[in-house]
């Protein structure tokens, strides 16, 4: 007589792992034909059961299967509840403005924030839509405390900050922003959730750039908002909703297809970065390097604590803008154009390109000066970068 079989054990599942969520999200979700790969829905309009019937989607401005595969998966990523795909990083971000900011609102933003935030920040300043808008370099815990301590409804952090690389203590500024009954929002385009996840940290809501590296590959346009709490995220949808600011399904298709190697991508541009910041920290034409990876930066120890790697971003400093032109023309490996966390490596001058839209005297608080460059490094063969970095340094050494 056969024995009866053992009870099965129940066993928990295991939670993904985070490369798994990446290079598994979408993949075999279509119940039509079992498709690995997931479909593209690009219909606008979803027919009704029948009268008073909707199905789970009824029109793509307002939620698409296609789009919330790649939200979901950036907010598995992100650990938050629910993910917005929206039409570009500065839809995400004013879809977060408009659900987060109270009338009146006071809003502490970093001084070296990315060009077109600080635009978007100084417009809603000057129509009456923001009360008192504070620039604080936040990697500075004295002037976060004086920023916040003066009242404050938003805190706006970007770290690693964009171009100087400056760290901000995402978990003490979180305290001591919702000590004071704010909401803290964090811009995790440069680190990418591969690196850092701000929500564990404390902040409320993520908003990213997916043009960068979540897809990866410079040819979308998109932005996703993560929120820690559903119903600030179903609020945070309401805003994309209404104000038209959600994303294309074909764009979120693209995307979703760049997050399956979004953790090979980040590990190699990183070491190609930490590479590119050890050449130019031994450079004599370099006045300075600003890479969390290296020793002497100001919050390394910080980073280390808050991140799981420095990034793949570096900026520097040459004499002057003659020294730039020289270092930018004839590099063969670098494309000289805005933009970053593609599989390309890119050379920016931001002064001239990505953060001309501030006024001069902002651009002297952020340190942006004329000799500053920002590389953003790609997953090219390590010793061509090199080699074309130290060409151009030499070239910015003759130029002197
Ligand atoms: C590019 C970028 C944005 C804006 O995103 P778009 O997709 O260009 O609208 C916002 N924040 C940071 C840090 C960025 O790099």
């Amino acid at each position: 007589m056969n024995q009866p079989a053992p009870a099965p054990e129940v066993v928990a599942p295991l939670a993904l792992r985070p490369a798994t969520i990446a290079a598994r999200a979408g993949i075999s979700t279509d119940t039509s034909y079992g498709a690995v790969a997931p479909p593209l829905h690009l219909s606008a309009t979803f027919q009704f059961e029948a009268l008073g019937r909707p199905r789970r989607y009824d029109y793509t401005r307002s939620g698409n299967p296609t789009r919330d595969l790649f939200g979901q998966a950036v907010a598995d990523l992100e650990g938050g509840a629910s993910g917005c795909v929206t039409a570009s990083g500065m839809a995400a971000i004013t879809a977060t403005i408009f659900a987060v900011l109270p009338p009146q609102g006071r809003v502490v933003v970093p001084a070296d924030c990315y060009g077109g935030s600080w635009r978007l920040f100084e417009a809603l300043r000057s129509s009456g839509r923001i009360a008192s808008l504070v620039y604080a370099d936040l990697s500075d815990a004295s002037q976060v405390r004086a920023a916040i301590a003066d009242g404050v409804d938003l805190v706006w952090l970007e770290t690693p900050s964009n171009p100087l690389l400056r760290i901000s203590d995402i978990a003490a500024i979180s305290d001591a922003a919702h000590a004071g009954g704010a909401v803290v929002v964090a811009d995790n385009t440069f680190a990418s959730p591969v690196l850092q996840r701000p929500l564990a940290w404390g902040a409320d809501v993520v908003v990213h750039s997916a043009t960068k590296y979540l897809n990866g590959h410079s040819d979308v346009v998109a932005g996703v908002v993560v929120a820690a709490d559903a119903e600030r995220g179903a609020e945070i949808a309401w805003w994309a909703n209404t104000l038209g600011l959600t994303g294309s399904p074909f764009d979120a298709y693209q995307a979703l297809r760049g997050l399956h190697t979004l953790h090979l991508r980040v590990a190699a541009a990183q070491r190609n970065a930490a590479a590119t910041a050890d050449l130019l920290a031994a450079h004599p034409a370099v006045q300075a390097v600003h890479y969390p990876g290296l020793i002497d930066h100001p919050q390394h120890d910080l980073a280390v604590t808050q991140m799981d790697g420095p990034g793949a971003i570096v900026s520097f400093r040459l004499a002057d803008s003659a020294a730039v032109a020289a270092f930018v023309d004839g590099l063969r490996c670098f494309c000289l154009a805005e933009s970053l966390g593609g599989v390309e490596s890119l050379v920016c001058h931001p002064a001239t390109m990505t953060h001309a839209a501030m006024s001069p005297q902002a651009r002297a608080l952020a340190g942006i000066t004329d000799g500053l460059v920002r590389l953003s490094l790609g997953i090219e063969d390590t010793a061509d970068l090199l080699a074309d970095v130290a060409a151009g340094l030499d070239r910015a050494t003759q130029a002197a």
